[in-house]
């Protein structure tokens, strides 16, 4: 099955999808993940990429959809996909649709992970302690809110009129939301 985890910069999208790839085997494809190690090998991609990310703003549609097409094969012979902070644009859901319907293995459900903003704070505080990772400051990521709300909610709509969004309360202990995300998978 393919399966987009959705939501705002702190709610849990990574975190989740680990869990997933250990219960269920499918495979994580995170462009954020892909766009890091870009700019740690010191790729051309990686300098492309390095400002744009540390101030919290998107990448290219163009970018981030190449790097997806590329482990679509990968994500098949895992038996699925979950995209990990990608689609993040209304482009990018379409260009994933049209390489998921191409390949017969459409989207199956979008978990959309519900967390307030005094907790999505919290978490980046405690991350960039712990990863410190260039965007997790205030400033990038009130930027990274502010792209969230502009061009990534908007996915919330696209995915509702396919019938494929299921809201997820993301409050709470990891074990707690990992629970509450397979009885949307399964229940
Ligand atoms: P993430 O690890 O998903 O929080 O992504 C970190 C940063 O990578 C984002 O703030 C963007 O700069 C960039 N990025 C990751 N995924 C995408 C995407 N699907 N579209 C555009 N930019 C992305």
């Amino acid at each position: 099955m393919n399966l987009v985890l959705f939501g705002p910069p702190g709610a849990g999208k990574g975190t989740q999808a680990k869990k997933l790839v250990a219960d269920r085997g499918w495979l994580q494809l995170s462009t954020g993940d892909m766009l890091r190690a870009a700019i740690a090998a010191e790729t051309e991609l990686g300098l492309k990429v390095k400002d744009i990310m540390a101030r919290g703003d998107l990448v290219s549609d163009d970018i981030v959809i190449a790097l997806i097409e590329e482990r679509l094969g990968d994500a098949e012979r895992a038996g699925g996909a979950i995209f990990d902070g990608f689609p993040r644009t209304v482009a990018q859901a379409e260009a994933l649709d049209t390489l998921l319907n191409e390949r017969g293995a459409p989207i199956g459900k979008v978990i959309r992970l519900v967390v307030n903003q005094a907790e999505l704070v919290d978490r980046m505080e405690k991350r960039a302690a712990e990863e410190g990772r260039a965007d997790d400051t205030v400033e990038a990521f009130k930027k990274r809110l502010d792209n969230y709300n502009a061009q990534t909610a908007p996915l919330i709509p696209y995915y509702e009129s396919q019938g494929k969004l299921a809201d997820v309360d993301g409050m709470g202990g990891i074990d707690e939301v990992a629970a509450r995300i397979s009885t949307a998978l399964d229940g």
